[in-house]
């Protein structure tokens, strides 16, 4: 579980709450990070039905977004369904991100809005010779703080299992960074009986 050498006013701004936003929000938020999603519910996920996420035998799109925003929402995401961002600029702390609503200030931002990549064109990230926004496997863009995730790194290939690999990577980067060294969200089963009271079997 989380430990005490996050700081306590790292802020990190999620735009997309599809699996990879919701995945990025999940790892930022569980390991101490303040974490607000900004999502318009058009995800993909609401057309799919998923035989193909390993662990998981089978289960409707919308539900899956269901349990994932549950779980989300337990670890403290701010998660602002239905606020759609318009704009997002680098400011003199980190990043300014505006919306339908209102104006947040961020250390970091994830963009994960499927595969619109206008965000990241604004932003001045770099692109592939593909128009994908060019990252490693760590997810950052060219322009330092600034992660890509989901189908707007790909030109095809678009798997939700893919997505919240993309989101994960990106927080654990942004964990490292914050916390100067790398950094592996591990549990173990004394944390799950810790946490829940239950037996887990080892
Ligand atoms: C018909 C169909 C069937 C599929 N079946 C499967 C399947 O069986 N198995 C599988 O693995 N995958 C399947 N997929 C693909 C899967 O749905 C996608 O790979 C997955 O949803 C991509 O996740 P994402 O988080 O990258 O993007 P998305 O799920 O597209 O999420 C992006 C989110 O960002 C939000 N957003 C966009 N712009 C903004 C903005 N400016 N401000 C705020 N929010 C914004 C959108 O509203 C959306 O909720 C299917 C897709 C389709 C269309």
């Amino acid at each position: 579980m989380s430990d005490e050498t996050t700081p306590d006013d790292v802020s990190v701004i999620v735009i997309g709450g599809g699996p990879a936003g919701l995945s990025a929000a999940l790892f930022t938020a569980k390991n101490g990070l303040e974490t607000t999603v900004f999502d318009t519910d058009e995800t993909w996920m609401h057309k799919a039905h998923l035989f193909n996420y390993l662990g998981i035998g089978s289960v409707g799109g919308s539900e899956f977004m269901a349990t994932a925003r549950q779980q989300v929402d337990d670890f403290g995401v701010d998660r602002r369904q239905d606020e759609a961002v318009t704009a997002v600029n680098e400011s003199d702390d980190g990043f300014s991100v505006e919306t339908e609503d209102g104006e947040y200030e961020a250390d970091f931002v994830v963009l994960a809005t499927g595969a619109n990549r206008d965000l990241a064109d604004d932003l001045g990230c770099a692109f592939a010779d593909d128009d994908t926004v060019d990252v490693g496997v760590d997810m950052e863009t060219s322009v330092e703080g600034v992660y890509a995730t989901g189908a707007m790194v790909r030109p095809e290939e678009w798997q939700a299992a893919i997505s919240v690999g993309d989101g994960a990577a990106a927080a654990l980067n942004i964990l490292s960074t914050v916390k100067g060294e790398h950094y592996h969200d591990f549990d173990v089963p004394a944390d799950a009986e810790r946490v829940f009271g239950e037996h887990v079997a080892e």
